[in-house]
């Protein structure tokens, strides 16, 4: 019975990161449907979650391995964007009292900068362009 399972899954692409979130978000989506009152409403969270477990096993049963490992790396750079903005926003809402946080015109990346200096002109250390702002 095991080697007829482990002859099974050869070849085939398995369980990865993806795998994992698509798991807890059907969980998710059953915990919030077992809540709904309408029927309707509860049948489509049902359904979803169903769609989200079928599509889970399809990708664990895939021959495809290169496909599933470039959908598992897109998913992985979307999750370290989003955690990235997230960290990124609460370390401003820590540090409000003491820094202010500007965009740099040109590249648009985040500056940091001690609150209470008056007007300064700040330089971006990644392409050097220079405005003037208050703190
Ligand atoms: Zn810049």
């Amino acid at each position: 019975m095991r080697n007829r399972l482990i002859r099974f899954m050869e070849g085939r692409y398995g369980v990865d990161k993806l795998h994992y979130f698509l798991f807890i978000v059907s969980l998710v989506l059953l915990f919030i449907g077992s809540f709904a009152v309408n029927t309707f409403i509860k049948a489509f969270f049902l359904l979803i979650a169903l769609a989200i477990t079928v599509i889970a096993l399809l990708r664990i049963f895939s021959r495809n391995k290169y496909k599933r490992s470039l959908e598992n790396l897109m998913y992985i750079k979307l999750r370290d964007k989003v955690s990235g903005f997230v960290k990124t926003r609460i370390k401003m809402f820590r540090e409000r009292k003491t820094h202010r946080f500007f965009k740099c015109p040109n590249c648009k990346v985040t500056l940091r900068v001690p609150k209470g200096k008056g007007s300064i002109r700040i330089t971006c250390p990644k392409c050097r362009e220079s405005f003037t702002e208050k703190t």
